[in-house]
């Protein structure tokens, strides 16, 4: 009886018996990958707790402070917590800093001079970040302050080519930037022990290097962060894996109390620093929010490897591989046809909670070179911790998605997106009943 009930909802909600069935079986396959993140998210879940115990995060954190913000308790405290959780000197986490984009082109101007040189030793940075340096050009780029940019490419393998690594190294060099997400690239995302290896690597040899790693949707994968392997700054926005789905804005910055404190003289003002910054009412979902990160990331990682699975029986491409461990929130999927990808990311959007009637179309979007289809129902504009899609509508027609607030939600965005193929005829039913 139950398992028919439970059925029967999901046929209110557009799935049939046999995709529904495919989705039973494929996780009922995955209990022990289930387990091994269920188990992640217990000891990050303790590592958050035990952090706002040891800073006594109180109610009072939660107050609205407005103005110049000076004794901004919570905002202070939170800030304390991050480090904390990070294991890092000091943090600053704010929702003046506007998303991932800012808070990594804040980081290396506030800790750049002109003269410096930036190097990226995992190939080509994330799209935005090319006209934060200046590799296109771009109003109030790194390169019109006379920072000069280098970048080591990866090898065949996707991993780092460390010849080439040392050859790059300069007395110019002041600051490296290691990207742990592949972002939309086809690169592996990087465990935190493989980017401990390459700091360590550039450590031995200029140990006055400062190490900075794009952390955007690596929080809370695994049990350690890029800062207990070396790290001087890990950089990621809130509304992405930290802010638990509730920040409604913001990014962080965590590292060492030098660099953390140059971050906050940029982004203020010399002299000012981290003293204002009014938190404008938004503490409590910062608090809340990543208090339940560990839990919400948990639920995305299981959402990434259910769609590996049934894509990969179904016989297309995934990146990551259905058994590959795991190191980001991303599942790459390659569907092959443009029909395929735009059923796909329809079936995402009908899935969700919020505008689920409302059809994505493909459109030019500015910054990319073909048109992109993209499917995001969010509580929060734009939130890719929530249940999201797009697909660039070109070769290899790959589509990226992320997030899911609840396991169940990113199952049922999953089975929607298969069941959009099937009734747009992009998969043959018969294709999923062979796998029953
Ligand atoms: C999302 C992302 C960014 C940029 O963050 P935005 O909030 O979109 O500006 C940078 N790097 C990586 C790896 C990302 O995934």
């Amino acid at each position: 009886m139950e398992s028919t009930t439970t059925q029967s909802i999901y046929g209110q909600l557009g799935i049939s018996r046999q995709v529904w069935e495919l989705g039973q079986k494929t996780e009922e396959k995955l209990k022990d990958r289930f387990c091994e993140f269920d188990r992640t998210a217990e000891y990050n879940q303790m590592k958050v707790i035990h952090a706002m115990q040891e800073n006594r995060v109180s109610e009072a954190c939660f107050n609205y402070v407005s103005g110049y913000g000076y004794n901004d308790m919570g905002r202070d405290t939170l800030e304390e917590v991050y480090a904390s959780v990070f294991h890092t000197e000091a943090a600053l986490v704010r929702p003046q800093i506007t998303c991932g984009t800012h808070a990594l082109a804040l980081a290396l101007a506030a800790n750049l001079r002109p003269g410096d040189e930036l190097l990226s030793p995992v190939g080509k940075p994330y799209d935005t970040l090319e006209e934060v340096i200046g590799i296109r050009p771009s109003k109030g780029s790194l390169a019109e302050y006379g920072i000069t940019y280098r970048q080591v490419d990866l090898l065949e393998d996707g991993y780092f080519d460390y010849p080439a690594i040392e050859a790059a190294l300069n007395e110019r060099t002041k600051l490296v930037t290691i990207q742990r997400s592949k972002g939309y690239q086809t690169r592996p995302s990087y465990s935190v022990e493989k980017i401990g290896e390459l700091i360590a690597f550039i450590k031995e040899r200029r140990p006055d290097v400062i190490c900075m790693v794009d952390n955007c949707y690596g929080e809370f994968v695994e049990t350690i962060e890029p800062s207990d392997v070396g790290a001087d700054m890990v950089v990621g926005s809130l509304i992405k894996n930290p802010g638990g789905g509730l920040a409604p804005i913001g990014g962080y910055i965590a590292g060492r109390a030098d660099l953390i404190e140059n971050c906050a003289y940029r982004l203020t003002s010399p002299g000012l620093g981290k003293e204002v910054g009014a938190s404008l009412g938004v503490m409590q979902s910062f608090y809340q929010g990543f208090f339940l990160a560990p839990t919400v990331v948990c639920g995305a990682l299981k959402g990434a490897v259910f769609a590996a699975n049934i894509y990969e029986q179904l016989g297309f491409s995934v990146v990551p591989n259905g058994s590959e461990s795991r190191h980001d929130i991303i599942q790459a999927v390659t569907l092959g046809t443009p029909e395929g990808v735009i059923a796909f990311c329809q079936g995402i959007q009908a899935a969700a909670p919020v505008d689920s009637y409302v059809t994505p179309e493909p459109w030019a979007m500015p910054g990319y070179d073909s048109d992109v289809i993209m499917a995001a129902g969010a509580f929060v504009q734009g939130s890719s911790i929530e249940l999201s899609a797009d697909g660039p509508i070109k070769p290899p027609y790959a589509v990226y998605f992320q997030g899911g607030l609840t396991w169940y939600h990113a199952k049922l965005g999953i089975l929607k997106s298969l069941q959009n193929m099937i009734d747009a005829g992009v998969i043959a039913m018969s294709e999923v009943e062979k796998l029953l």
